[in-house]
C-alpha cells in the first residue's frame, strides 16, 4: 500500500488503539456507597487514547489512519464523527455488530478531581488477528502510535508487525502497567511517558525526569520523552546524548483533559515528517499547551494553521 514506485508511505501516522465515548457529569459532592446524588446534565464526547491521538495528528495535517474497534451503537457513531471532523482515514476502524463501544463514565467532583469507570466494550475485541489483517496499513505508515487501552496481546502483535515492516513505533504505555513487557519497551522509539509513568516504569523511587529517562533507556527503550505538564517535556535519544529539556509554554489552562494525547499525536506527526526527537518534542509541547486552553479533549486540538 505504498504510494508509488518510490515506496513513499501512504500514511504518516497509523494509530492502533482505543476509541471511547466519554460521559461526564459534575457533582457537588461524591456519592458514598449506596448513596445517590444529583449531578449536572450529561456531557458526551468522543474519547479514548487511540482516537484522541489520531484526532490530534489528523488535525495537524498528518495523513492519519485509526485501527480501532467500536460497536454498532450511537457511541460508535460519535467516535466516527469525531474522527471524520478531524480528517482521519476511517477504513481501518472496525465496527463489531452487537458489541458496545467502549465507554468512560467520568464523575467530576467539586475540586475538579475525576473519578472514572471505564467499560472497554469493543476495545477489548480488537485482537491480534485484526492487526495482522492490517499488515499492509502498518507497512504503509511512517509511524505507528500505540497505547495500552486495548488487549496487551494486540499491542504485542502491532509491535511485531511494525518490526517486520520497518515502521517506527511511538508507545505511550498508558494506563501504566506495573511492569512493561520488554518487547514493548525495546520497540519504543520513543516511549512517551508522563512523570507518574516515568517514575513507575523506571523503577526509581526518587530522582528527576532526566534520571527516569536515562533509566528507561538503560532498560531498553530506544528513546524516551517525558511530558512534564506546564513545565514542558524532556527528550532523550542517542542523537542528543544528554536529555534535552523543552520548556513549557505559559498559558492559562482551562481543561487539561487529553493534553497527553495531543502531545503524543503531535510528536508522532513531526517524527513522521522526519524531525529529530527534540524538535518533535518542541512542536508537541506547543500543541499540548494549546489543547489545555480549550475545553474537552478532541475539540481542543489545534490545526497547523491555528498553531501558527
Ligand atoms: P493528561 O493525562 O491530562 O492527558 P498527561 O499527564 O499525560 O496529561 P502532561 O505532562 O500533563 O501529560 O501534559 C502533556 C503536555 O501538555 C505537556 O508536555 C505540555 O506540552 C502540555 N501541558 C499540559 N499542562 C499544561 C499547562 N498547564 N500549561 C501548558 N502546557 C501544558
Amino acid at each position: 500500500m505504498t504510494d508509488d514506485a518510490t515506496g513513499a508511505r501512504t500514511y504518516d501516522v497509523l494509530v492502533i488503539g482505543s476509541a471511547n465515548a466519554d460521559l461526564t457529569v459534575r457533582v457537588d459532592r461524591r456519592p458514598g456507597p449506596g448513596e445517590t446524588v444529583l449531578g449536572t446534565d450529561l456531557v458526551e464526547n468522543a474519547g479514548g487514547k487511540g482516537a484522541n491521538q489520531a484526532a490530534a495528528a489528523a488535525r495537524l495535517g498528518a495523513r492519519t489512519a485509526l485501527l480501532a474497534k467500536v460497536g454498532d451503537d450511537a457511541f460508535g457513531e460519535m467516535v466516527l464523527d469525531g474522527q471524520r471532523e478531524a480528517g482521519t482515514e476511517l477504513r481501518h476502524v472496525l465496527v463489531e455488530r452487537g458489541a458496545r463501544t467502549g465507554t468512560a463514565m467520568i464523575v467530576v467532583g467539586p475540586d475538579g478531581d475525576n473519578a472514572i469507570v471505564v467499560s472497554p466494550g469493543a476495545n477489548s475485541r480488537l485482537l491480534p488477528g485484526d492487526v495482522t489483517d492490517a499488515r499492509a496499513a502498518v507497512a504503509a505508515s511512517a509511524v505507528v502510535s500505540l497505547q495500552l487501552e486495548i488487549p496487551p496481546e494486540t499491542v504485542r502483535a502491532a509491535v511485531a508487525v511494525a518490526g517486520e515492516t520497518g515502521t517506527r513505533v511511538v508507545l505511550n504505555p498508558s494506563p501504566v502497567p506495573e511492569v512493561l513487557d520488554p518487547a514493548l519497551l525495546e520497540a519504543a522509539d520513543p516511549l512517551v511517558v508522563n512523570e507518574h509513568e516515568a517514575r513507575g516504569l523506571s523503577g526509581l523511587d526518587a530522582g528527576t525526569a532526566a534520571d527516569w529517562a536515562r533509566a528507561l533507556r538503560a532498560r531498553g527503550a530506544r528513546s524516551v520523552v517525558v511530558t512534564l505538564g506546564a513545565q514542558g517535556a524532556l527528550a532523550l535519544d542517542d542523537a542528543a546524548g544528554d536529555p534535552v529539556a523543552v520548556p513549557g509554554v505559559a498559558v492559562t489552562a482551562v481543561d487539561t483533559t487529553g493534553a497527553g494525547d495531543a502531545f503524543t499525536g503531535a510528536l508522532a506527526t513531526r517524527l513522521a515528517a522526519g524531525a529529530d526527537l527534540a524538535d518533535a518534542a518542541r512542536f508537541a509541547v506547543r500543541v499540548g499547551a494549546v489543547s489545555v486552553t480549550r475545553a474537552g479533549a478532541q475539540p481542543s486540538y489545534p490545526t497547523a494553521e491555528e498553531l501558527d
